[in-house]
């Protein structure tokens, strides 16, 4: 868990795959991400736009399969320590 967040945990040693995800959808709750997050979306591109100075970034809806793009100042690439 993370040294910013005091957590009581009823585990004796150490956390299970449950109390680890209850606490990250708590902290995703207390900080208001999930009215921010996109399920079921799938980045296909980001290209840097010199003349906006921002992000234009290609989602997919992978319910849909809409393909639509969206701006943003700062990516961040969490796609996995595999990809
Ligand atoms: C078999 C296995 C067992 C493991 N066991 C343990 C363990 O017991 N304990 C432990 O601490 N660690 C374990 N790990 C390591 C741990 O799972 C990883 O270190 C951790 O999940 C990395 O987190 P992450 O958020 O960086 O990436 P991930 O958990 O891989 O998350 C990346 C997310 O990005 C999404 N994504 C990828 N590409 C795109 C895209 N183009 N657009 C939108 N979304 C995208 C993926 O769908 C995924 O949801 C294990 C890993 C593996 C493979």
């Amino acid at each position: 868990m993370h040294c910013f967040d005091v957590v009581v945990t009823n585990s004796p040693s150490y956390v299970g795959a449950e109390e680890i995800f209850d606490f990250y959808r708590a902290r995703a709750v207390e900080y208001g991400l999930y009215d921010h997050a996109k399920f079921s979306h799938t980045v296909i591109g980001a290209e840097w736009n010199e003349s906006t100075g921002k992000w234009t970034v290609k989602v997919q809806d992978t319910v849909s399969g809409a393909v639509f793009e969206d701006s943003a100042e700062v990516v961040i690439n969490c796609a996995g320590v595999l990809k």
